[in-house]
């Protein structure tokens, strides 16, 4: 089977499960294990910020951002694609009871300043206030665009300006690092936090990172446990999380595997494909995407559907040179 659906499904390596079986650990809870430590502090250091936490997901590092940074009632600023939006159950109404005001960041879900600054809601005796910008990068609905730093400053110096902190959503943000040849401290520099997922292509098993400033870290580490995101002997899995943290350069593979996997189904009929920033390959089928899925997933390629016509291929360790051949061999048939 080639599984192209996520970058999620990569299984850990057997470093990682010896890692995981030799870590030191303790309670979490108490702040007692020295391998979660490690871990938030390496990620920390990456990220450029003061401290960061480990959390199970890349939805529930969302999720307590944006609970740590408003109070209920305010307006929360997203691209109208962006996962914290769309794809996370409504979660920032029911556990921040927060509104979404959303703005269209175009083809590549690039929030632009001007934008930040016609949806900035002063609070008065009707209206409830802007509390947070979001901002997203990669833009994952977008194709995976890489959105260079000065993109992101310029958004969140028009917020800052208006007295709004800006969460980034970097669930890919080593991708966007290493598309743009930048580290990722740049690209977070101007966001007063900004999350990160070690189990997408950066292969760990579980976890995502939140990093900010060491009160916005302290705040977050009470509403990670509201949430039952508490954790105790945790270090078994952040031992593989450290070792993915390192697996950074390795997503220059997953890209260039990605373009070749766009040019190759770009000459197949019924399908255009532009060139990928990182590791998301939309294509556009002539047919339903659901149907061209189908008969894919009967010559043993998946992929996720993401619109009527658009299917999403993503690369990562789990696929090699061969694979990417196979799969457009494989889509000529369909
Ligand atoms: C995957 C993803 C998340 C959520 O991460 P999970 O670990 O799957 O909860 C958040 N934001 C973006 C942009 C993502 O692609």
């Amino acid at each position: 089977m080639i599984d192209l659906r996520s970058d999620t499904v990569t299984t850990p390596s057997d470093a990682m499960r010896a890692a995981a079986a030799d870590a030191d650990v303790g309670d979490d809870v108490y702040g007692e294990d020295p391998t979660v430590n490690e871990l938030q502090s390496r990620a920390a250091d990456l990220l450029g910020k003061e401290a960061a936490l480990y959390v199970p997901s890349g939805t529930m590092g969302n999720q307590i951002a944006v609970r740590t940074h408003t109070e209920r009632g305010q307006e929360v600023l997203l691209e109208e694609a962006c996962h914290t939006y769309k794809w996370e159950l409504g979660g920032i109404a029911q556990h921040s009871q927060v509104q979404a005001r959303t703005l269209d960041g175009g083809e590549r879900g690039v929030i632009a300043p001007e934008q930040v600054r016609n949806g900035y809601v002063q609070a008065d005796d009707h209206r409830p206030g802007t509390g947070l910008l979001v901002l997203e990068n990669t833009h994952n609905a977008k194709g995976g665009t890489a959105i260079a730093p000065e993109h992101i400053d310029a958004a969140a110096e028009a917020a800052h300006e208006r007295g709004v902190p800006v969460h980034l959503d970097g669930a890919r943000l080593f991708n966007a690092a290493a598309a743009l040849d930048v580290p990722a401290a740049r690209i977070a520099r101007e966001a007063d936090s900004v999350m990160s997922c070690l189990s997408k292509g950066l292969g760990a098993p579980i976890g995502s990172m939140l990093a900010g400033s060491s009160d916005f870290i302290e705040r977050a580490r009470r509403v990670r446990k509201l949430m039952g995101g508490g954790m105790r002997q945790a270090g078994i899995v952040a031992a593989p999380g450290l070792l993915a943290l390192e697996n950074r350069d390795r997503l220059q593979e997953d890209h260039r595997r990605a373009r070749e996997l766009a040019a190759g189904l770009d000459d197949v009929e019924g399908m255009t494909v532009p060139q990928p920033e990182t590791n998301i390959v939309l294509v556009e089928t002539d047919e339903p995407a659901r149907e061209v899925l189908d008969r894919l997933g009967e010559r043993d390629v998946m992929g996720s559907a993401f619109g009527e016509h658009t299917i999403r291929l993503c690369t990562h360790w789990d696929i090699d040179d061969e694979d990417i051949e196979t799969t457009v061999e494989r889509a000529r048939g369909v």
